[in-house]
Order: C-alpha cells, then structure tokens, then sequence
C-alpha cells in the first residue's frame, strides 16, 4: 500500500469551494483520527467472495469423466481380485488430484495478485492537504473529491457538487447519469432518488464535487447488494471455452469408442475381464485431460510475465488477442512522452520570453528572449496577467516529495503553477466557481472572488472567444484578423518544436467592484473575452518510446498516434518516435466520407485535435478493415472508444477510473513501450500454446490408434491400462511442463501477426500431429509384435511400447520448441526445465524398466540394450522425418517480408 505523503508544503491551496459549510471542514481529518478510525472500523474493502475451501477444491477435482472410468475401472478390478491393479488406478488418481489442485492453486495466486493491482486510488483531503491514498483507507468522516472518471470510493453525502453527474447503474440499473445536488434531502427518499449522495462503485461522468464520507466497505449501500450477489471472476476466455469443448468432444467420442469396442469384443466371444481392460485403456489413453488445465497455466503464466512487463490484464481474453493485435492506436501525452511538463517560452503582451529550470522545482529566471536578462514582473504587466490566469484557472499543486518536486493532479497544469512560481506568483483570488477542462471542450474557466474569469485551453478555442487583447502596458488592444493570425503562427512555430501550446484569457472585473454574481454570464458561454498570451511547454518523448514503435513496425503492427494536441507538436513528436507522414485532424475527419475514412485512417499514423468522439470512429473504421485494434485511452469519454476497441487500454497512473474499468489492460507505468512488450508477450502465450497442443495430441492419439488396432486385429494388448497411466502421469507431464514456461521465439516481433480468423492449428499443423501420431502406431504396434515373435514375453513386449513412447515424447519435444525451424542444443540451453524433462524422464523410465517393485505394480519388464536401440530409432527416425517435413511445408509462419504491408489482413 502507497503510504500517504507527507504533509507537502503545498505553493498553492486546496482549491477553494463556495459553499460556507465546507469551510468548516475543509481541512478534512486529521491523519491521526483518520489512522483510529481505520483501525476501529477496518479497511474500505468488501468482504472477500467466500471461496471454495481447499477441501471442496481438491474433490471437485474428482468431477470428471476421465476421472469416473478410472474409477470405475479400480472398482471392477477389485471385483475381478486384481488389488494390486486397482490400487495402482487409486493412487494415480489421487496423484492426479493433487497435480490438478497445485495447478488450479497456482493460477488463481496469479489471478488474485491482478485483482489487488487494480484497485482504485481517492482524492482525500487530509491535515488540510490533498492527497491521494488508496480507496481502501478511506474511513468515515473522510473529506473526499470527486471528480470526471472518478469512481466514488465510498458512500458520500456531498457538500458541494459542480455540475456533478453520476453514473449509477451499479446500484439503480439506471444508465442515464444523475445530476447532483448538495442541498439536504427531506424524508425517506429511494436511493435512485438521493441527489444529496454519490455512492460507492458509481462512477462520475461529468464535473466535480466535495463531500464527507458517510459509510466505508459492507455498510455502503454496494456493500448491501454485493453482500446479496458476490461477484463471479472466471478464468475463462475464448480460447479454454473453446478447447474445454474440443476435450469435451474428444472425450465423448473416446468414450463412446470405448463402450462400442467392448460390446462388439464382447459380442465377438473375447472374455469380458480383458475387453474391459482395452476399454479402460483406451479411455485414459486417448483422451487429453491435461490439456485445458495447462492451456489455463499458459495464460495465467503469461499473465504474471506481463505484469513483470508493467501491463495489467483485466479480461483474460486479452491475453490471446493482444497476440493478434494489428494496430495500436496511442495516446501522444504521457504514453509516447513522458507528462512531465516544462513551460519554456512564454508569448505575452507582443514580447517573446525563455523560461529556464528544469522539471517542477521553481527555480529558474524568465528572460526576455532579446534581451536575455532576467525581467522584472512590474515592467512586464502582460507577462504577470498571463502568468497569473494560469495559475488561477489550475486545479494543480505542486509539493516537495522524497525525490525532489512533483505535481499533484494534471502534468500540464503543474507547469503552469511552476512557471508562475518562477516569476514569484504563487496564490490568486479565492476561486468561486469552475468549468473543467475536458477533452471535448479544450478549455477550462474559473471565476473569482475579485470578479475575475480566467480561461486557458486550446489555441483554437481560446482565440475564437477572444476580441481584445492586453498590450505590453497593461492596454487594451484590438484583436483584429492580423493579430490573431501573428498569434496563430507563433503558436505554429512553438508546435513544430514539438512543443504544446496554452493559451490564456481572462474577462475583466467591470470598473464597479461588485463582484460577479453566479447570475453573470455563465462559464459555458463566455465570449469578448481578452486575450493575454501563450505559454509553451516542452514534453519530450519517452526513451523507450521509439524503439518499441520500431518494434511493432517490424512485427507487421501499425502505430497510430491519436492526440487531442496541435497537428503542429502532434507531427513534431511523431517524427520524433518514428511516426511520419501527414497528419490528419478531427476535423479532417469528420469532412472524410464514411466510405473514404477507412482507407484515409490505413494510410495516416498521427491523428491531432481528436475528441474521444472521434476515436470511436477511427476504432469503427479501422475494424472495418478486419484489423485487431488496441486503443489507449484516460478520460471518461474515453471509456466508449476503449470497448469497442480488441484490446482497450487504460493508463494506471494518469488514467480515470472510468476508463480502467472499461479497459482490458490497465499500463501501470502509462507506457507505450509496455503495450508493445504485452503484444510480445502475448504472441509468446499464443505461440506457446500452440507448441504445446501440437506435442501432446499425438501422444493421446498414438495410443488410442495402438488400442484399436490391437482390438480389431483381435491380439493381446500392447499396452496395459496402468502403463497408459503410467505414461500420463510421467512422459506428459513432465515433458508438457516446460511449455509453460518455453521462452518466447527470437523472431516472434518479425512476423507479421496472426490472423484471429484462422484456427489456432493451421492445416500444416494438423497434419504433423497425425503423421507423428503414425509413427507412433506404426513404432509402438510393430515393435511390440516384432520382440514377441523375436521371444520376448508380453511383459518385455509392452516396457518396450512404454519405451517407444516416451522416447519418442522427449525428441517429438525438440521438433516442437520451434514449429518452423530446428532447434536442439538451443532449446536446451534457453529453456532449462527442456534439459531437466529430458533427464527427469529417463530416470523415471529406467527405474520404471529395472526397479522390481515397479514390476510387480505396472507389469513392466528389464529389457536389453537391444530394445532400447530399437525403441530410441523410432524417436530419433520421427525426429528426422518431422525436421524434413518442417523444411518442405511452405513456412507455418512466413516471416515478415520487407515489402509485406504490414497489418492488411484482407487478400
Ligand atoms: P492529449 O491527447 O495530448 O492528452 P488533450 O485532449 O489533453 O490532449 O488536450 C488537448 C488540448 O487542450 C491541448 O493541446 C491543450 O491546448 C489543451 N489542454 C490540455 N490540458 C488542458 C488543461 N488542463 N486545461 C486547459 N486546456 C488544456
Ligand atoms: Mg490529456
């Protein structure tokens, strides 16, 4: 848990709010109380979901069909008086269980982790500062803020709410947002109807607002319902239902194959006690029980790696998209840069002025760009207003933490505060009322105690409210066609070095010094406005940045970058990350016929001056177009564009609750070099799952083609049903088992991505599991007649089919660490559980061969070197024959070309 930061000596204070009752409590607890209270009443947390206990857990692992034949085949063996056969099915079972219930225990740690790294973070007001803890900490009588994207932490009476909307369907079921209002409530009212309340889980999607924390954890009214419903997390994604199903299947059909083989043995005239037994085997040989548990290791392994990798998955499901990924479509601000912002040119009353320092801490002189001497603010008064309205119209603060300055609250507004700090303006008039800033609108206002409204935003907006401005002296000055174009051009030439551009307005008090009343004109609808300059703030680029765009460039993903800035800065930092071309601006977009836009949005990598709007269209467009879109995103508004994107994904630091929850994928360090690493990752998942599903199916298959040839040619069995157990519980898992953690392929960022409409084994694939599947027929079949003709005795025979088999596993094993080229000494040495499976296995096999009491239980026999030579020419023929096979198929997975364009998915 984030301790709270110390008391921060704040440079600005906590913005002021209207209402005379919240004085009273502005300066919310103290930490001390807040720390009893905490300790008397518990954490802001819901009870945890009654799990299952281990117990329950563990037998639920009994509840498969696989599991039932076993064990009812242990059942009739003892009938038959075999005891030492249907304890050998007991303890496999049992042994299976607890494998199963590691494995179960395992995935879910990694699952519960994630879940505790997305919890949420609340604005609170402590010893009379702001600061940020975790909702978790709230405790009643806590002074929150609650603003748009928040998600309210606890239930809270409000005291002031600023055009304050709600939305409460958590609770009401009601998707429309509710408005507001502080003022008291009389009577038993309905929750839908509380508009003095903001309650936990609900999410604000317009304004800001201030209130006292009423109830925490259970005894909010989310906590009554989720007491009444819990909350179900699965583990399932497209991918496990789909191969749940697939096993399912294969296991209805085995089993059926099963029951059919018996019957017609038995009506055949064969003795009842061994068509069982051919029965039994080919149960527990053909079907591929391990298989969707590893698939869901898989994931959730690549999901603990993600993490390492700073990228939270929220929907499992995403893990298997993100492999398939096509496109990403970025944010510019705190994603491709690093949000740590720098005024460095101010523009004010027709001068040009440089702005030194560096980071947040004020220090650093404002020198006239001519005259390079640092100015003094009484000679400059059109530099001190445009100074002043930034720091008015700003809801940041910036504080002295353990490691030098930083900011609390918006990046860009923090420059501001420091660059007025620089200048030694450091408080303003008491602020009476606010309009945000918002994506949509690009500009925010404030109104003040001395009558004062202040306004910055973008260039665009800004000047289109604006028909005066203040000269050098302090003097009104037209704001003519000519002028507003000098302006436009320098905000231009600020642009193309990359840097974002503010500019401010303010309306003046009348000569009368009646302060403006809430009844004056209201914020949404200011105009004659006077405009008092620019400020220019410098965001460089992150260092990871470029070379993860080059990344996904090589990999066939195209990266789009979709800001809200100036086409100017927007193209100026694009070239700078390796995104060129022209740009293309909202408002291109919206002159762009539907029907032309997809094709317009392919061929444009930097988008400017988009509204979240917007970003829906250009997600709708490029789906058009069969891409598989993540989209980044950290407003409210956002939260549309982040689901309708594949992968919609939310910035952990800067993002707003709103947009986390909508997201799949939550970056804890807002970087995009994280998203690429997530789609490396989960290529890898991908990839690894694939290498996996490819080497153990022939294994199921081979044994069941060895059983039913056996039962139609009408000999002995080749194999025993213990000895079919035997092998699932050693050749398969312990060979299976570095596939969870086999390290990703060198090339896997040089291939072009996979197209999510293909099944996940291409044809070439299916074909290669059913060759292999041949090759152990035909070894293990043929061999076992070959040592019985050659005098060995059924026992000899069948240690020698065991053989073959797990050979042949250990070598299948190399042709399937790369599914297109060979790999032998290197697949040892990346993967060193490859190297131990191997050994592990033919240890377990020779004490399998030659330790007695492993006779008596699995009727296996010592065989001679001979045998063994015989068995290991299979593995090593089959490992030949799939490495010419793999060299003549046309390339599973053709390597990106230089030409290929990268991401087109349609012929
Ligand atoms: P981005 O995609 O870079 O985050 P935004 O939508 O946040 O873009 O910002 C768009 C424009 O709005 C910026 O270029 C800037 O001029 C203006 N702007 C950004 N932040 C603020 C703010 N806090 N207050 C007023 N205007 C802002
Ligand atoms: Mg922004």
């Amino acid at each position: 848990m984030a301790a709270p930061r110390p008391a921060p000596d704040t440079m600005t204070e906590v913005p002021s709010e209207p209402s005379g009752d919240l004085r009273d409590v502005r300066d919310g607890l103290t930490s001390a109380e807040a720390r009893e209270r905490l300790e008397r009443f518990g954490p802001n947390t819901l009870p945890a979901m009654r799990r299952r206990g281990p117990v329950a857990r563990f037998l639920l692992q009994f509840h498969s069909p696989l599991i039932y034949v076993l064990l009812a085949s242990a059942v009739v063996t003892t009938v038959l008086g075999d005891h030492v056969d249907s304890a050998v099915i007991c303890g496999v079972v049992i042994v299976n269980a607890i494998v199963g219930f590691a494995q179960e225990a395992r995935a879910e740690k990694a699952l519960t982790a994630l879940m505790a790294m997305t919890s949420t973070t609340a604005e609170v007001v402590r010893d009379g500062s702001l600061m940020t803890l975790p909702s978790t900490e709230l405790v009643v009588g806590d002074l929150v803020i609650l603003e748009a994207g928040a998600k309210v932490p606890a239930d809270v009476r409000l005291l002031v709410a600023d055009g304050l909307e709600v939305d409460e369907a958590v609770l009401t079921g009601e998707s429309i947002p509710s408005a507001k209002d502080p003022r008291p409530l009389e009577g038993e009212v309905p929750l839908a109807d509380r508009r003095d309340m903001a309650f936990s889980g609900t999410v604000v999607t317009r304004g800001r607002g201030t209130g006292t924390v009423t109830a925490t954890g259970s005894a909010t009214q989310l906590g009554l319902i989720h007491r009444l419903v819990g909350q179900a997390q699965g583990v399932q994604t497209p991918l496990t239902r789909k191969i749940a199903h697939f096993s399912r299947l294969i296991t209805a059909a085995v089993l059926g194959l099963a029951a059919l083989t018996f019957l017609i043995g038995v009506l055949r005239g064969q003795a009842v006690a061994e068509m069982l037994t051919a029965a039994v085997a080919l149960a527990v040989g053909a079907i591929p029980e391990g298989l969707p548990a590893l698939v869901t290791i898989t994931l959730a392994f690549g999901v603990a790696r993600m993490v390492r990798r700073n990228a939270i998955i929220r929907r499992l499901p995403a893990v298997e998209t993100l492999g398939s990924t096509t496109v990403i479509c970025t944010d510019k601000t705190g994603t491709l840069t690093e949000n740590r912002m720098t005024v460095r040119a101010i523009a004010a009353g027709g001068r040009l002025y440089a702005v030194g320092g560096t980071g947040y801490a004020p220090d650093g002189d404002i020198v006239e760009m001519e005259g390079h001497a640092p100015v003094a603010l009484d000679a400059h008064p059109a530099l001190a207003a445009c100074l002043t309205s930034a720091l008015a119209c700003n809801d940041a603060q910036i504080t002295r933490g353990t490691d030098g300055w930083e900011v609390i609250g918006d990046p860009t507004e923090g420059a501001l505060v420091v660059s007025a700090a620089k200048a030694g303006i450091t408080s303003v008039p008491q602020r009476l009322e606010t309009l945000p800033f918002s994506s949509e609108r690009q500009y925010m206002a404030t109104r003040h105690e001395d009558g004062a409204v202040h306004v910055k935003g973008s260039i665009e907006r800004v000047l289109a409210l604006c028909d005066r401005q203040l000269g050098l002296d302090d003097q009104r000055e037209p704001f003519d066609h000519r002028a507003v174009k000098a302006v436009t051009e320098l905000a231009e030439a600020f642009g193309r070095q990359g840097l974002r551009v503010l500019a401010f307005a303010r309306a003046e008090a009348e000569a009368s010094s009646t302060p403006l009343t809430r009844s004056s004109i209201p914020l949404t609808r200011l105009s004659h406005l006077t405009f008092v300059g620019l400020q220019a703030m410098q965001d460089p680029p992150r260092q990871a940045a470029a070379d993860a765009v080059r990344a996904c460039h090589d990999a066939g993903i195209q990266v789009k970058m979709i800001t809200g800035d100036h086409a100017e800065t927007a193209a100026a930092i694009g070239t700078q990350v390796g995104l060129h071309g022209e740009v293309m601006t909202g408002t291109d977009i919206d002159a762009c016929p539907g029907d032309r836009l997809p094709g317009a949005v392919e061929r444009t990598a930097v988008f400017a001056r988009v509204s979240p709007a917007q970003k829906l269209l250009l997600v709708r467009a490029l789906q058009s177009r069969a891409h598989v879109i993540a989209m980044t995103g950290d407003g409210v508004n956002d939260a549309p564009a982040l689901k309708q994107a594949d992968i919609g994904v939310a910035m952990g630091r800067a993002g707003t609750e709103v947009a986390k929850e909508a997201a799949d994928m939550v970056l804890t360090d807002d970087d995009f070099a994280s998203i690429e690493a997530a789609v490396e990752e989960g290529r890898g998942v991908l990839d690894n799952l694939v290498k996996f599903i490819v080497w153990a199916l022939p294994a199921n298959i081979g044994l069941g083609l060895v059983l039913v040839a056996a039962i139609v040619t009408g000999g002995e069995l080749p194999i025993l049903p213990v000895q079919v157990l035997w092998l699932n519980m050693t050749a398969v898992l312990v060979l299976g088992l570095p596939f969870a953690v086999e390290p990703r392929d060198d090339d896997i960022m040089h291939r072009p991505p996979r197209d999510p409409r293909l099944p996940l084994l291409p044809r070439p694939l299916v074909a290669r599991i059913m060759f292999v599947s041949a090759i152990l027929l035909a070894g293990a079949f043929g061999l076992f007649h070959w040592e019985q003709a050659h005098g060995a005795s059924s026992a000899e025979a069948r240690t020698v089919v065991v053989s073959v088999f797990a050979v042949t596993l250990a070598t299948y094993l190399f042709n399937c660490l790369s599914l297109d080229h060979p790999i032998l000494v290197r697949g040892v040495r990346r993967n060193p559980w490859v190297g131990a499976g191997v050994a592990g296995l033919i240890v377990i096999q020779l004490i399998y061969t030659y330790v007695p009491v492993m006779n008596d239980l699995f009727r296996s026999a010592p065989i001679g070197l001979a045998a063994w030579g015989r068995a290991l020419t299979v593995a090593v023929v089959s490992y030949a024959l799939v490495e010419g096979a793999k060299r003549c198929s046309t390339r599973t997975f053709a390597p990106a070309s230089e030409h290929s364009r990268p991401g087109i998915l349609k012929p």
